[in-house]
């Protein structure tokens, strides 16, 4: 991996201020006058640049990045494949709009991912500008295709912050409270959580049969890991169960990659662990590798039902975002990014299952490839303990470790690193983790 990081040698975790510094300190002054604080903050770090594993901030002081950007940065920050197609491309042209005057990237992008994504059908893509918009424009063709109106969506899935993901969010707090009414014709089915028992498919079946009805349903739209709801795995089985019911009664399968896709679990697409082939699958975060992109990629079948022009955007397939996405692609195949995936999730995986105790804190240690969490506990084992987990997140942050929280009950942490960040980082973080969850 000679091309790690953008400076060539990876630099090392580094405390050089309290966190934050005096000139983060500086800037929080400014965007609390200046942004609103509708907008949340992990760290109050300011960010000055970043590599394949690290991130560091206005005052020199260095995280190892076990957050990627929520995901987005997989082939590493400032991944100078990316840096070099984005400057190549923005030299030639920045913007046409793809539907006033079209474009080779947007296409190729388009191959990508037909090529990619589960199944050997003839397909057909969409490329957007964000996850929620990939979502949004699922829902619409999954509507259009089937002549149906009811969307089912699941507990914990979180599907973005536009009025229709919002409401397909499961999640009130933070995402819904205050902002109603929510989009009609979204039905919310239990999703598979096996360290709580609950969502067995059966169940799942009975109540969208019984609440919705089968032939009203234009698709389901499901995460086949949960990302923002907790990483949560469902039961093995339990995706390709529901998506033979769905094949039954002619509802659609969106599966939402978002978090997913472009190796984070080992596989191109996690669909692929359950041998789940979706109707439409939704891709944004990590597909262009720090620039803004989404795609909804379907049966060719599907996505041409639409009326041409009833799909598009002005940015959508921005030209700089695909030539990132396409060196995004190269990267992963050409790096072996998949089997790096997997070996970091066994590597973390190995570690953080020894801290499991039926007394709590850690109850669960769960993921797949590099998506990886612990679920936080009370001493029952049993009663998430959100607490717990803000308390070891921050103290990964002040020893220089950047983490996320997640969960519908906030009792998680999860581990999204940089699928390139070398062994040595990956180790050295998960003992500030180790440390941080033996203190709580
Ligand atoms: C992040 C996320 C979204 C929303 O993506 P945005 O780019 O933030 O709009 C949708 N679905 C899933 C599964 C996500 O993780």
């Amino acid at each position: 991996m000679t091309d790690a990081g953008a400076g060539g040698e990876e630099r090392g975790r580094r405390l050089a201020t309290d966190v934050p510094g005096p000139a983060s300190r500086r800037l929080a002054a400014r965007r609390a006058a200046a942004v609103t604080r509708a907008v949340g903050t992990t760290l109050g770090v300011f960010a000055a640049r970043a590599e394949a594993g690290i991130l560091e901030d206005v005052d020199g002081n260095r995280f190892i990045d076990f957050a990627s950007g929520i995901s987005v940065t997989n082939v590493g920050n400032a991944a100078p494949a990316v840096v070099a197609a984005v400057r190549h491309q923005a030299g030639l042209f920045t913007h046409t709009c793809f539907q006033v005057t079209p474009y080779e990237g947007y296409v190729a992008v388009c191959e990508r991912l037909n090529a990619l994504t589960p199944g050997d059908h003839e397909k057909r893509s969409l490329l957007v500008n964000s996850g929620a918009e990939a979502v949004e424009n699922a829902v619409k063709v999954a509507r259009y295709a089937t002549g149906r109106q009811a969307v089912v969506a699941f507990d914990h899935g979180f599907h973005g912050r536009t009025l229709l993901t919002m409401s397909l969010t499961g999640k009130a707090v933070p995402y819904k409270e205050g902002f109603g009414p929510f989009a009609p014709e979204v039905y919310r089915a239990p999703y598979s959580y096996p360290f709580r028992n609950t969502g067995r498919l059966e169940e799942v079946i009975a109540h969208v049969e019984t609440t919705v009805g089968a032939e009203s349903i234009a698709c389901v739209v499901v995460e086949p890991i949960c990302g923002e709801g907790g990483f949560i795995v469902p039961e093995p089985g339990w995706l390709a169960g529901l998506s033979r019911w769905c094949a039954e009664h002619g509802v659609l399968v969106v599966a939402d990659e978002v978090q997913t896709a472009m190796g984070r679990t080992g596989t191109w697409f996690a669909c692929e662990h359950e041998h789940v082939v979706p109707d439409l699958v939704t891709t944004a975060k990590s597909l262009g590798g720090g620039l803004p992109i989404g795609a909804v990629t379907g049966r060719a079948e599907v996505m041409d039902a639409v009326h041409p022009g009833g799909l598009g955007g002005t940015f959508g397939g921005n030209p700089l975002a695909c030539a990132a996405a396409l060196a995004v692609c190269d990267t992963i195949e050409r790096q072996g990014l998949l089997e790096r995936a997997r070996h970091i999730g066994d590597m973390a995986l190995r570690r953080l299952e020894k801290l499991v105790a039926a007394t709590g804190p850690v109850g669960e240690a769960r993921g797949r490839g590099a998506m990886v969490a612990v679920e936080l506990v009370g001493s029952d084992g049993h009663t998430p303990d959100a607490a717990a987990a803000r308390a070891a997140a921050a103290a990964c942050h002040r020893h220089g470790v950047l983490v996320l929280t997640a969960g519908t009950y906030g009792n998680v942490i999860r581990l999204l690193p940089p699928l390139v960040i070398s062994d040595e980082l990956l180790g050295e973080g998960l003992e500030v983790l180790e440390a941080a969850l033996q203190g709580v």
